[in-house]
């Protein structure tokens, strides 16, 4: 008995060193935010976008973290990721953009998303774009979906999605490390109700189940203690994350606000690396939306083609936890038996955490533009499969190993295609210069379109600024105060400058100040000179006055 039971100590001893060793790497509180790896707190107004908010968050502290940019300079699109993880399914079915993302009728900005939907948009090749390219609030959900693919690639931005990975909420220090090496996690959880103690703002409704959104987590304080209601129910023990809200920075804690550890709604936690696509990277990939419907070790393959010549670097595949997963690129023989060739490159590593990653592989393999190839992947445990209604794959593409025999999964309807992709290097091929001039405000480019990856090169035009004419006299108030204006014979635009009774340049507020003290009815001066009244707001103002001069004249001439 004894000698059974000694191994087992030494195994529990090793564990609990190599954990306070861990531990010790993790400090009890810790703000990304104040090492400058967060962006600024966005505001998602009435659209159902937190999920997008969220990632996007995750995405911009990556790279700012491995030193492409910093809090003040990184800005990416939620409009852009949130269109892809609504919408995508509508694209060209023979663009690589095809079958990610779930049909929703209506506007595309009123859904939410739910992580699945990110992840199916994210891991496709379409990357992020910039801010400036697509910003969210100009952009209604018709005006997005008249972009083409090609269009909304081409933002100008090479950055693509690593690792998506789904983080163990059920051990702190899996989510915490991973805040350390890149900056934010996105949390899914109820934010029906929140509540401000004194200490922070801090969720949640504690009756709630289910979780209705989605927010960034940038750090955390293991001794934090909420105070107020819902206190005693939702911080069953001290320590709280961070979090960066989608809502403004007039919300809460200038946007951010504390979520309690033991928040009970507390349902996923996605953590998301980016990667700079400077090389000329091609996804080979049938996409879709992964799902669990094997419990068992499977085997599968997907059969691609390569469009250019180049090496088969990077294999990019979704695992369930706790998994091995071996993979093979093999040469077609064509027999539709996808193991049946030459091994041409290979890949085994285990995962802890569920999601989908990229790797690179050490040996890569040679391939010549129109050969095709397999990759197969054997995993040890229960495999998520893509759900065919969102994948592109097709007759003798897609395999799945049953009783030992190869099965194309075109031909039978419950089991779907691995998620396992290929990524082929090769060398850029640039499409024809596309110009756009700039205008007053607006920066315009030339840029080319690397047809096999989407790599953009561009040059900004700056943009030009106003022509305006010489300002000219337009009004004149109480006070001496007079109104010049000047128009831009380009665009149109008007300004208005205030002078003073010396001609001395005044500020919108000086020249109110000055009409008011030299009028009775000095609130409609002011309106009037502001000129951001309706005139029904004009009347209500002029009402008011109206009738506080009165009451304030027979105030002080009547004897009561
Ligand atoms: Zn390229
Ligand atoms: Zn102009």
């Amino acid at each position: 008995m004894k000698k059974i039971v000694s191994p087992i100590l030494v195994v529990l001893i090793i564990c609990a060193v190599c954990m306070t060793a861990f531990a010790a790497d993790i400090p009890s509180k810790y703000s990304a935010v104040d090492k400058g790896y967060v962006t600024c707190v966005k505001d998602q107004g009435d659209f159902g976008a937190c999920g997008a908010f969220a990632a996007v968050s995750c995405l911009e502290s990556d790279y700012i973290m491995q030193g492409y940019g910093t809090k003040d300079n990184t800005d990416f699109s939620e409009a852009f990721l949130h269109w892809y993880a609504v919408n995508s399914a509508w694209a060209d079915e023979k663009s690589d953009y095809y079958g990610d993302g779930v049909l929703f009728s209506g506007s595309v900005y009123n859904q939410g998303v739910v992580d699945s939907d990110l992840v199916s948009a994210l891991k496709t090749d379409s990357g992020i774009a910039f801010e400036r390219d697509f910003p969210y609030s100009a952009y209604t959900a018709s005006k997005m979906g008249s972009y083409s693919d090609a269009q909304r690639f081409a933002s100008g931005c090479n950055v693509r999605i690593k690792d998506i990975v789904e983080l163990d909420i059920s051990d702190r220090t899996d989510v915490q490390s991973w805040i350390l090496k890149h900056g934010s996690a996105a949390v899914t959880f109820n934010g029906t109700r929140f509540y401000t103690g004194t200490n922070g703002t801090v969720a949640n409704n504690p009756l709630a189940l289910v979780n209705n959104h989605e927010v960034a987590i940038v750090g955390w304080d293991d001794d934090f203690i909420a105070q107020g209601a819902f206190s005693s129910l939702v911080m069953r023990n001290k320590g709280a994350w961070l979090c960066k809200n989608s809502w403004g920075e007039e919300w809460g804690d200038d946007g951010y606000f504390w979520l309690p550890y033991s928040d009970p709604t507390i349902n996923s936690i996605m953590g998301i690396s980016v990667t700079v696509n400077n090389e000329c990277t091609d996804k080979y990939s049938y996409n879709g939306y992964a799902i669990y419907t094997s419990s068992k070790p499977v085997k599968g393959a997907n059969l691609f083609t390569a469009d250019q010549s180049g090496s088969i670097a990077k294999v990019a595949f979704y695992t369930a936890p706790d998994t091995d997963i071996k993979i093979g690129v093999y040469s077609d023989k064509g027999n539709s038996v996808p193991d049946s060739g030459k091994m041409l490159a290979s890949y085994s590593g285990h995962y802890d955490d569920e999601g989908y990653y990229t790797v690179k592989l050490a040996n890569p393999a040679a391939i010549k533009k129109g050969d095709s190839f397999y990759v197969v992947a054997e995993y040890s445990t229960g495999c998520p499969f893509e759900i065919s209604e969102y994948t592109s794959s097709g007759a003798k593409q897609s395999y799945i190993l049953v009783n030992d025999k190869w099965t194309d999964v075109n031909d039978t309807r419950d089991a779907n295609n691995v998620p396992v992709d290929a990524i082929i290097v090769g060398v850029h091929s640039y499409g024809p210069n596309q110009h756009k001039d700039p205008t007053c405000t607006t920066v315009g480019y030339d840029m080319k379109v690397c047809e096999h990856c989407g790599k953009v090169v561009r040059t900004d035009i700056p943009a030009k600024g106003h022509s305006f004419s010489e300002w000219t006299r337009a009004d004149s108030f109480r006070g001496g105060i007079t109104a010049y204006t000047r128009e831009c014979s380009v665009c149109g635009e008007k300004e208005r400058q205030f002078r003073d009774s010396n001609g001395n340049i005044i500020s919108l507020k000086e020249a109110e100040e000055i009409v008011s003290s030299n009028s009775f009815f000095s609130g409609i001066y002011t309106n009037i000179i502001s000129g951001f009244r309706t005139s029904a707001q004009l009347f209500t103002d002029f009402y008011k006055t109206v009738m506080m001069r009165l009451v304030y004249f027979f105030a002080t001439i009547l004897p009561f």
